[in-house]
Parts: C-alpha cells; sequence; structure tokens
C-alpha cells in the first residue's frame, strides 16, 4: 500500500485551504482543544489558527457527519461496518482520514442540515457538530507519533472542495443511525423486543454472559467488553435463543455499578454508557430469523443413534421403557452400579496417566416428583449382583465416615498381643476391619449432602473427591475401634444422587473444590418412552466384572486403550500440559478421565477387556449429554439468581430513593438551623461549642454536627478546635 502523499506545504498553508473551503479550523494540543467556547450545539464557528506545535482539527458544520472507525486493538470497528452495511447497503466511496490503517478512520458524508445522529455503535463513533471534532492531516498523534493523512478517493481532495463535493449519506443509513427524538434509547421497543427474548438463558446465551468477565480479566477494558458481551448476546437473541432480556439485564446490573466509580458522573454516567451501547446494539440486531435454540433441551437425553449402537445399549433402553422408566437413569444407574460391582482392582489404562479406578459417580436432574433413582431397582433386574460377592447394594450416603464404614464389619481374631485362654490355646478377641471391597450408593435426594458441601469441617467432599479417583478414604484416630481406613486402590465405589434443579445448582457452586467435575449429569425425564407397553427382555448377559465372573483370585485386571487411541489422549494431555491448548470451562476439567471410565465401563458391558474406538466415541456422546444437562442447571441458576439480584436492585433503589426525599425535605431545617447559630455566633462574637449547642431546642439539637458544619462551609462561623470555640466568619448569615 502506498502511503498518501501529503498534500499541504505546511500548517499554515492547510489553515488558508481548509478555511477558503469553507471549514471551520479549531488548534488542539495533542488531541485536546486548545480555544474555548468551540463546542457544544451553541459552540462559536469562527476558526483560530494554530500555533507552532499545535494540531490541527476540523469542527463539522451542520450537514456533515463523520462515521469513525476503530478497527485496532481488540475494537469491534471493522465487524461493525460490515454489519451495517450488511443491514443498510454499502457506503458510498469518500476520503478517509487518520492516522492508522484502513478500515481505521473518519468517513466524511453529507447529511440534512437538521439530522442529529446517535453518538456511537460498537467501535464506531459519529463525529457531528454538537460532538467532538477531527483531528486531520498535517497533525501527528500525540501517543503513536504517526502523521494524520487524507487517503482521497480520486484526483484532488473532496474535503477541499467544500460540503458540497462530499457524498450523500444514504437514506437507509440516515434512518438507521438516526437519534430518537426523546434522547431515550431504543431499548425495548417492537423491533428490539424479539432480541430481547423471554426465558431461561440457554448454553450460548449463557456463555456470551460469561464472555463478559473473561475479557476484563484478560485485560479488555469494562467498556469494550460491556459492548462486545451486549452485541453477541443481541444477535443470539435475534437468532431466537431464549434469555437474552434476563442476561442483558444481568449484564446491567454488573456493569453499572462497577463502573460508577470510575465515571466522573457517577451512576448516572454510567447509566447513559450502558443505555447509549445498547441503543446501538439494538439497531444493528439482524431481524428475528427465529431459527430456534437447540443448544440444550433437545440433547439432554441421549440420543437414538447411541441407543440403537449396540445390543447391550438397546436392552437396557427396552427394559427402562418396559417398566416406564428413563432409559437415560437406568443405563447411568447401570454404569455406576458396574463401578462398585467390579474386581476392585480393575484400572482402565490410557497409557498417559496412571491406570484409574472405574469408580463412578452419576448425579440425576429431574423434578421433585420424578423419583429420580427408581431406576436403580430396574438395575436389579437387569444385573443382578453375583451370588459369592458380598456387595452393598443401595446403601444410603450420609457422611464420609459413613461411606468408609460401609466397607468394615466385626470379625474374631487371635488376639494380637499374644493372649491365650486357660486352655493354652490363643485367646479370640473382636476386631473392626475392612471385610468387603465393594459398596454401591444411592440417594433419593442429594440436598442434604450438598448443605453438608457447603459446610467446612464435614469430609464428604473430601471424600468424594478422593473415592472418584480410589485413593485412601478416612483417617486412622488413636483408638483402633474408631480407625475407618480404605486403602488407596482397596474398594470399589459407584454413587447415584438424585437432584433437583436447584439442589443440583448447589451441587455445581462446589466447583472451586472439584466436587461437580466427578459427576455426570443425567436427566430424569425421557420423553422417548414409547406410548405403548413394551415386553421387559430380561437378564443382560455377556457382561464382565472382573477378569472372570467367578470372583476366584484370578489377579487384577487392566482395560487398555488401543495405540491410536493412546497417542490421541497423549497429545491432548501435552497440549494442556504446555499450556498450547486450555480447558475453558473448568466444569470440563475431568472430561478425560470421565470419558476413559465410561468407555472402560461401556467395554465391560460388552464382556471386553480390551477398549475400542467405538467405545471411546459412544463415551462422548455420553460426555456431551451430561455436559448439556449441567449446563441446564447452570443457566437455571442464572436465571434464578437474575430475579434474586433484580429484586435486591429495585428494594435498594427505592430505600436511595427515600433518602433522597428525605434529605431534601431535611434541607430547609438544616439551613434555618444553621443561619440562627450563626446569628447568635455574630452576635456574642464567641460561643463555646458546648454552650452554642444548647441554644438548641431537644427536638433539632441532632442536626447541630450538620448545622455548624453548613454554616462553616458558607464561611458564616470559624470552629477554633483548640479553644473550642465559634467565631463569627467572613460572611453574615
Ligand atoms: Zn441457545
Amino acid at each position: 500500500m502506498s502511503i498518501p502523499r501529503t498534500q499541504f506545504i505546511s500548517v499554515e498553508d492547510a489553515y488558508s485551504k481548509y478555511t477558503e473551503a469553507g471549514w471551520q479550523i479549531v488548534p488542539v494540543n495533542g488531541k485536546t482543544l486548545a480555544v474555548k467556547g468551540a463546542t457544544g450545539r451553541d459552540g462559536h464557528t469562527e476558526s483560530v489558527p494554530p500555533k507552532k506545535g499545535q494540531n490541527v482539527a476540523l469542527r463539522l458544520p451542520r450537514g456533515v457527519i463523520g462515521i469513525d472507525v476503530d478497527a485496532y486493538g481488540d475494537k469491534p470497528g471493522a465487524e461493525t461496518l460490515k454489519d451495517c452495511e450488511r443491514k443498510w447497503g454499502k457506503l458510498p466511496a469518500t476520503d478517509r482520514s487518520g492516522s492508522r490503517e484502513a478500515p481505521s478512520g473518519i468517513y466524511l458524508y453529507r447529511v440534512p442540515d437538521d439530522f442529529e445522529a446517535i453518538t456511537a455503535l460498537p467501535g464506531i463513533e459519529l463525529i457531528q457538530h454538537h460532538h467532538r471534532y477531527m483531528v486531520v492531516e498535517p497533525s501527528t498523534h500525540p501517543v503513536t507519533g504517526k502523521a494524520y493523512r487524507w487517503e482521497p478517493v480520486g484526483d484532488s481532495l473532496m474535503v477541499l472542495g467544500g460540503v458540497e463535493a462530499l457524498p450523500k449519506l444514504p437514506d437507509s443509513w440516515l434512518e438507521g443511525l438516526r437519534a430518537t427524538n426523546t434522547g431515550k434509547p431504543l431499548k425495548r421497543t417492537e423491533s428490539a423486543s424479539d432480541s430481547l427474548s423471554e426465558g431461561n438463558p440457554c448454553g450460548s446465551v449463557t456463555h456470551a454472559l460469561e464472555a463478559y468477565e473473561k475479557r476484563v480479566q484478560d485485560g479488555s477494558s469494562r467498556h469494550d467488553a460491556m459492548v462486545a458481551a451486549q452485541y453477541r448476546l443481541i444477535q443470539l437473541g435475534s437468532e431466537g435463543h431464549p434469555g437474552v432480556g434476563a442476561a442483558i439485564d444481568t449484564l446491567e446490573s454488573v456493569f453499572v455499578p462497577e463502573v460508577s466509580a470510575d465515571r466522573k458522573g457517577g451512576s448516572r454516567e454510567a447509566q447513559r454508557e450502558w443505555d447509549t451501547a445498547l441503543d446501538g446494539a439494538l439497531r444493528l440486531a439482524d431481524d428475528p430469523e427465529a431459527l430456534g435454540c437447540d443448544c440444550d433441551g433437545a440433547q439432554t437425553n441421549l440420543p437414538d443413534s447411541f441407543w440403537e449402537s449396540r445390543e447391550s445399549l438397546r436392552h437396557i433402553r427396552q427394559a427402562a421403557h418396559s417398566r416406564t422408566s428413563s432409559a437415560d437413569v437406568v443405563f447411568y444407574a447401570t454404569l455406576a452400579r458396574m463401578s462398585a460391582m467390579v474386581d476392585y482392582r480393575t484400572r482402565v489404562d490410557t497409557g498417559v496417566k496412571e491406570p484409574a479406578s472405574l469408580n463412578l459417580f452419576v448425579a440425576v436432574v429431574g423434578s421433585s416428583g420424578a423419583g429420580k433413582t427408581s431406576g436403580v431397582s430396574g438395575v436389579r433386574k437387569l444385573m443382578p449382583a453375583p451370588a459369592d460377592l458380598d456387595f452393598r447394594d443401595g446403601l444410603p450416603m450420609g457422611s464420609g465416615e459413613g461411606i468408609a464404614e460401609a466397607y468394615y464389619g466385626t470379625v474374631w481374631e487371635e488376639d494380637p498381643s499374644g493372649g491365650t485362654k486357660k486352655d493354652g490355646t490363643p485367646k479370640v478377641v473382636s476386631v473392626r476391619k475392612q471385610v468387603r471391597w465393594n459398596c454401591f450408593f444411592s440417594l433419593d435426594e442429594g440436598e442434604n449432602l450438598t448443605k453438608q458441601l457447603e459446610r467446612s469441617g464435614t469430609t464428604i467432599g473430601p471424600t468424594l473427591r478422593s473415592a472418584w479417583v480410589g485413593d485412601l478414604l478416612g483417617q486412622a484416630n488413636a483408638r483402633q475401634e474408631t480407625t475407618r481406613v480404605l486403602p488407596r486402590g482397596e474398594y470399589a465405589l459407584g454413587a447415584l444422587i438424585g437432584y433437583q434443579q436447584e439442589t443440583a445448582a448447589a451441587l455445581l457452586d462446589d466447583s472451586a473444590a472439584g466436587t461437580p467435575q466427578r459427576f455426570l449429569f443425567c436427566s430424569a425425564t425421557d420423553p422417548s418412552i414409547p406410548d405403548k407397553r413394551i415386553p421387559h427382555p430380561g437378564e443382560l448377559s455377556g457382561y464382565l466384572l472382573g477378569p472372570d465372573n467367578s470372583f476366584v483370585d484370578t489377579g487384577p485386571l487392566t482395560l487398555e486403550f488401543p495405540e491410536d487411541l493412546k497417542d490421541e489422549m497423549f497429545r491432548e494431555m501435552r497440549s494442556y500440559a504446555t499450556g498450547e491448548a486450555v480447558i475453558e470451562n473448568p466444569l470440563d476439567s475431568h472430561r478425560s478421565l470421565m470419558r476413559a471410565k465410561v468407555a472402560a465401563l461401556l467395554a465391560l458391558l460388552d464382556g471386553r477387556v480390551e477398549v475400542t474406538r467405538e467405545d471411546w466415541d459412544l463415551s462422548g456422546v455420553v460426555w456431551e449429554t451430561s455436559c448439556a444437562v449441567r449446563d441446564s442447571v447452570v443457566s437455571y441458576n442464572l436465571a434464578e439468581k437474575t430475579k434474586r439480584e433484580e429484586a435486591a436492585t429495585r428494594k435498594r433503589v427505592e430505600t436511595e430513593r427515600r433518602l433522597e426525599v428525605a434529605r431534601t425535605q431535611a434541607r430547609p431545617k438544616l439551613e434555618k438551623t444553621a443561619k440562627a447559630l450563626a446569628k447568635k455566633v455574630h452576635d456574642k462574637g464567641r460561643f463555646p461549642v458546648g454552650e452554642l449547642r444548647k441554644t438548641l431546642r431537644s427536638d433539632t439539637r441532632e442536626l447541630f454536627a450538620e448545622a455548624t458544619d453548613y454554616a462553616d462551609e458558607q464561611g458564616w462561623v470559624v470552629f477554633d478546635e483548640n479553644e473550642r470555640v465559634f467565631y463569627p466568619g467572613e460572611s453574615k448569615p
């Protein structure tokens, strides 16, 4: 790209050429106006020649507008310009002025004299007679040191031909940019209401809202982050995603208080900033296409293709549907229960980390009446516990200690201290020790469990997190009778816990500790249950719970991943370890291990000890579905939070309004009191503070401090700190 040559020999030359063409020139220091009174609607319109070292600026007359596109850094001017042109047609060619690369710069157009535009769109500002001015060639940018240049479309500068030489702004643009008469933003008009969709925010909307904080953390200004988030949300709304109205309200309730302290005009200015940006975002919104939203809803159940992929899965679904149970619940319950029934030494080896235990936890999410874990009884019929296995099936889960205790029992052993009975045979004593290795826990309502997670000092959270990876459980107490320890890797444990939306949200709140990351999420409802009765297919067969199903000690079992999958796992783990890739959602942090467990259990379900790629792919479907259920809880949570915050904001606004009323009513009284006190000081010439206070009637005495402060501010009195005496001030009350 050739750098356009400068059009002017000197600043004086530029000044005379600009003014000859009829433009008002104002001098600027850097970018700051160096003359007074040349701004706003009523500012004077005379040109002032710049002094040496000053920059040159054009103040636009009525009838001309400058479209100022900021497309550098993370400023979205280029995208906005594209959106505008898609909506309102291409802009006519005109000269560009600026110190940066195109498309950044200011584009000048002719508009009707009485036309007034809004002030800004995301990354675009509109320069008008009453709003801003433009620094132009031959100025130098005060920060970058670069020269401002005109980039002319033709051979000569249009701007030197005067206003008449500029192209007209097309009508569609005039309408698009026109300021509303009221000065209020377009907010909540008919055209906008479709974009501000109702309902609970879906996954995409939630994500767009959360991107605000993320941008701020990444170093964006709150303003830019807010504009980007608004813009994306409105776009999602016009595409038919629900909950944009609620998300916008949430963003507003976050942004406005956050920036109020930094703005000269306080909350009023912050509010105006918000309104202006929202106005711009709504103007740019596409007409609603109602493409609809399949972010959550449809995928919270495992898809048909999943069920149809294998005989064992078809079997499980049919069994569930024959008993009007959710196939998802029965499937997840089968896996979790299997993880509790397998030989405790069973491991899955993905080739990248230590071989992992299969221990699996499932959170079933549904409404209160749904009987969320009722599917468990169906699972017992599908996959009965082996007769020779000491298996505790469907235990309630109360506390961390209780979990370890379930594996313990009393046995009679020879006295370890070597004591003997009278006949010389060894004494036998009762001992508490681990007597079993397989327990399955199931809880219909997990609310109490999550309440425990919030309390400090309870062991349930750490116990669950350790149990998921098969770590050491419990702790050794001083007295042997109360010691409940399960050594690392020496137990198999599965859990299925029912939650309502609200209580599951509380589980998700424990994500910092890492608890929800260790759960698969499952929908309690299943819209695919057929409307006709179907027969139960009987017990499952062909699955494996250990090296063979006889439970004689044939040694530990390790399920191996195929080599190409191990390579893939390695590459993925490496990309996280080297920082090339990041797990964006902290709730996804255990994705790989979770999928490995599920893939291994699917292999065992089909009677194999080798994990196949198909097992892995199916584990991906399970993971995605689990995430969809989990995200629906997140967005439910968000919508509820918004409702609460809105109520709180309303209350706060009301309180402030009352205070303001009280203040305005109190003011005359305060003034009157201050005047009376000041008069007394002036009359006497000297008044000790205690005595002055006593001159007030008891019902106004509480105003004393404020009233004397006021009198001091007015210059009526002066207070001597040492003597604690008031003297007359410079002015008389
Ligand atoms: Zn959506």
